[in-house]
C-alpha cells in the first residue's frame, strides 16, 4: 500500500485580494476557505495532511480552524518566502510517504474525482496535475503590448492543483531547483519539467476548481456552491 500526503500551501499574503485578512482565510459561505481544501482531503483519506502557513499563524489555524470547524489531524509547518520554499518546507513534513498530493488553499473547491485522477496518473507516470481546457483564445504578446504569436487553442489547459507527485521525485526536483539558486517556479510541475525532464501527465481537474484571487472570485465559487 502505498503511503499518501496532502501538502497543502496556504502560506502565502493574497495581496490581489486588497484584504487584511489572507484569502485561505476568509469566509466562504460561513467556513474559511481553507478548511475546505483540509476536508476534501480528509475525506479523501490521505495518511498525513500538512498545512503550510505563515510562520505565527499555527495557533490561529489550529484553533479556528481545525477545532472550531472539528477537522481532523493536521500538522501545521511554516512556510517561505515564494511558493516553492512553501512547498518544499510542506515535503520534508511529508517524509517517509510515496505519493504526494500538492494543493493550493486558495482553490476551495476541489473535488474527490479530481484528487482520484490526478492519483491514478501520478502512480503510472510518477507526475500528474489537474487541468482543463481554455475556453477563450490565448495571445502571447510582446513587451509593447502587441500580440507576437496566438498558440493553438485545442492543446492549451489552464492548470490546477492537486498536482501529484511520487515522493522521492518531486523532493528531487524541488532540491535541484534550490541548489541551483531557483525559486521563481509557480507550479510543482514546472519544477519537474525543468529539473527532472520528465513528463507530466494532464488529466482532467475542474472548472470549478478556481483558485481564489480577487474579490470578484469569492462570489464566483459561492455561485458554485449555491
Ligand atoms: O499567490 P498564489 O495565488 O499563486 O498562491 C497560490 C497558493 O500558494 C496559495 O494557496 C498561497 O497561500 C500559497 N503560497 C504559499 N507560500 C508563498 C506564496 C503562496 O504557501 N510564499
Amino acid at each position: 500500500m502505498m503511503k499518501k500526503a496532502a501538502v497543502i500551501v496556504a502560506a502565502g499574503k493574497g495581496r490581489r485580494m486588497g484584504t487584511e485578512m489572507p484569502k485561505q482565510y476568509l469566509p466562504l459561505l460561513g467556513m474559511p476557505v481553507l478548511a475546505y481544501s483540509i476536508r476534501a482531503f480528509q475525506e479523501y483519506g490521505v495518511d498525513k495532511l500538512i498545512v503550510v502557513c505563515a510562520a505565527g499563524e499555527e495557533e490561529y489555524i489550529r484553533t479556528e480552524i481545525a477545532e472550531n470547524y472539528q477537522l481532523g489531524a493536521i500538522i501545521l509547518v511554516p512556510g517561505g518566502k515564494e511558493r516553492s520554499d512553501s512547498v518544499y518546507q510542506g515535503l520534508l513534513a511529508a517524509e517517509g510517504t510515496d505519493l504526494v498530493f500538492i494543493h493550493d488553499a486558495a482553490r476551495p473547491l476541489i473535488d474527490r474525482d479530481t484528487i482520484f485522477r490526478t492519483e491514478e496518473a501520478a502512480v503510472q507516470y510518477g507526475a500528474a496535475v489537474a487541468a482543463v481546457p481554455v475556453k477563450d483564445t490565448i495571445k502571447e504578446a510582446d513587451q509593447d503590448g502587441f500580440v507576437e504569436r496566438t498558440p493553438d487553442r485545442n492543446r492549451l489547459w489552464a492548470v490546477q492543483t492537486p498536482q501529484t507527485f511520487l515522493y522521492d521525485e518531486i523532493r528531487r526536483a524541488h532540491e535541484l531547483a534550490i541548489a541551483s539558486g531557483d525559486h521563481a517556479i509557480t507550479d510543482d510541475a514546472g519544477v519537474v519539467e525543468r529539473y527532472l525532464k520528465k513528463p507530466v501527465r494532464l488529466v482532467m481537474g475542474d472548472y470549478r476548481n478556481q483558485k481564489l484571487t480577487t474579490p470578484d472570485d469569492l462570489k464566483m465559487l459561492e455561485g458554485f456552491l449555491q
